[in-house]
């Protein structure tokens, strides 16, 4: 049977200016990696078993319905404004509302040159293909909100990067790719009757209820809060958080040198091109506040009087780190098994963060510890900890069922990176057998099983990874 795909679709209705219609470049010579059938079932698919499923998500046949386009968009990029991105790799073939009524866009990632490309190939390679096909996936089963992995396809073409590499495509599934990039680029051009459309269509699709610019700002800021909270709550580090790659609907987006922390400390950084640490762990919560603040600007010209709505727009801004704050402190809370935490109870969180950063302990480990009574052999200095246990366990003894808490706030697994880069490796010799393996393992990731307690070590000296790498 074909593979139906029920699109419906609503961007490719929008003014011609908001985009390039532009179809897959067809590759030499696809073959199937990976198809999430529960997922296509979610999204209306039919006919799952199409043995053109490779030619499909390759980009070789566009399936009937769609409507590809490559979107417009800009960004600020660490922080230096560029005026126009746009999809230079992807193209959105088109939307289907699920079964559970949210509309979600079909997009391939590495299905060659756009209007939108300017010097790039359009491709990916396959590392950052699976990587992102692993990491979404295992985010979603963590429970974070997040971009879904569809397909991946291997092309039979080499991608030349530093050396030839083979090349992948990735389909991926997200609530919008609307970005704060798509606000700031009709904004910067001054076309308000492009960033009126794109208000509106962007409210009637996310956030019904917010019926004006303000509301909307406030809406997307309490959905990015949340989701930051979430990503430091288990040591992710999205590692590009540019105004291009934050998304309206509040998922995690656009999966680049992205890392889970092993070892505890606020400043890490593995993206190779994040030099200053622009984007280091604990800057996460600071970057997405100068985020919004971009988004609060780009939404200033949709006001009667945007003069006069400057200092409204910086007062809400300036909320924002309380919200983050307050996020934060009910998810680490949590993760030392506190439901309603008291204002008092983030220095017993905080000590134990600092213990954990001093004994270079590892974040995971130390807290899915606390539950499974190993917490204590992170430690070297076993005294610093026993003081901390002791009074966290006077505190806990006022909570109903701290341990069930514990449980579901701690994930026994993370996509470590070092089994994502052994992941990577072996694929590119055509071993896929990690990739599969990583993939069932990670679908659980807060029970322990023994056959997944190899995934739970930290890595060894020599498998550390000292740097991830965007792989444009
Ligand atoms: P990203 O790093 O995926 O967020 O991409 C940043 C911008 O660079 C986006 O506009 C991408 O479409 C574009 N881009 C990244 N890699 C390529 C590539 N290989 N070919 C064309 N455009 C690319
Ligand atoms: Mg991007």
């Amino acid at each position: 049977m074909t593979l139906q795909i029920p699109f419906d679709n609503s961007y490719a209705a929008l003014p011609e200016s908001f985009y390039a219609r532009v179809p897959p470049t067809p590759v030499k010579e696809p073959s199937l990696i990976a198809f999430n059938t529960a997922l296509a079932r979610d999204l209306g698919m039919d006919g799952l078993d199409d043995p053109e499923l490779a030619a499909i998500f390759a980009g070789n046949v566009v399936p009937n319905g769609a409507t590809p386009l490559a979107q417009l968009y800009a960004g600020h990029q660490f922080g230096q404004y560029n005026p126009q991105l746009g999809d230079g790799r992807a193209v959105l073939l088109g939307e289907t509302v699920g079964t559970d009524g949210v509309r979600r866009d079909i997009q391939l990632k590495g299905s060659g040159q756009t209007p939108f490309s300017r010097r790039g190939d359009g491709r990916a390679w396959l590392g950052p293909v699976l990587r992102e096909y692993v990491v979404s996936e295992a985010m979603h089963a963590l429970g974070v909100p997040t971009t879904r992995a569809l397909a991946a396809v291997r092309t039979g073409q080499a991608v030349i990067r530093e050396r030839p590499l083979p090349g992948a495509v990735l389909t991926r599934v997200a609530q919008s790719h609307l970005r704060v990039g798509t606000f700031q680029v009709f904004a910067a051009r001054g076309d308000t009757d492009a960033l009126r459309t794109l208000f509106d269509y962007a409210v009637a699709r996310h956030y019904p209820d917010a019926t004006d610019p303000a509301l909307f700002l406030d809406a997307v800021m309490r959905k990015q809060a949340a989701l930051v909270a979430q990503w430091l709550s288990i040591g992710f580090i999205h590692g590009v958080m540019n105004t291009d790659n934050c998304s309206i609907s509040g998922e995690t987006i656009d999966y680049g040198p992205c890392a889970f922390m092993d070892s505890y400390h606020p400043e890490t950084v593995y993206s190779s091109i994040d030099r200053y640490g622009r984007y280091s762990y604990a800057a996460q919560a600071d970057i997405i506040v100068w985020n919004m603040a971009q988004l609060a600007t780009a939404l200033l010209p949709l006001m009667p009087d945007p003069e006069a709505a400057v200092e409204p727009f910086t007062a809400k801004i300036h909320q924002m780190p309380e919200m983050i704050r307050s996020e934060w402190h009910q998810r680490f809370a949590a993760k030392i098994g506190i439901t309603n935490p008291a204002s008092d109870d983030a220095t017993l969180v905080t000590d134990l963060l600092n213990l954990t950063q001093e004994a270079k302990a590892d974040f995971t480990n130390t807290f899915r510890g606390l539950v499974d009574g190993t917490a204590r052999d992170q430690f070297l200095d076993t005294a610093g900890f026993d003081a901390w246990s002791q009074r966290w366990k006077a505190r806990i003894e006022r909570e109903d069922d701290p341990d069930a808490v514990m449980r579901r706030a701690n994930p026994v697994l993370i996509p470590r990176n070092h089994r994502i880069e052994q992941m990577i490796t072996a694929a590119t010799q055509e071993d896929d057998r990690l990739f599969h393996r990583l993939m069932s393992a990670y679908a659980d990731p807060y029970v322990a099983t023994a056959d997944t307690e190899d995934l739970r070590r930290p890595p060894l000296d020599s498998e550390v990874v000292q740097a991830t790498f965007c792989g444009t």
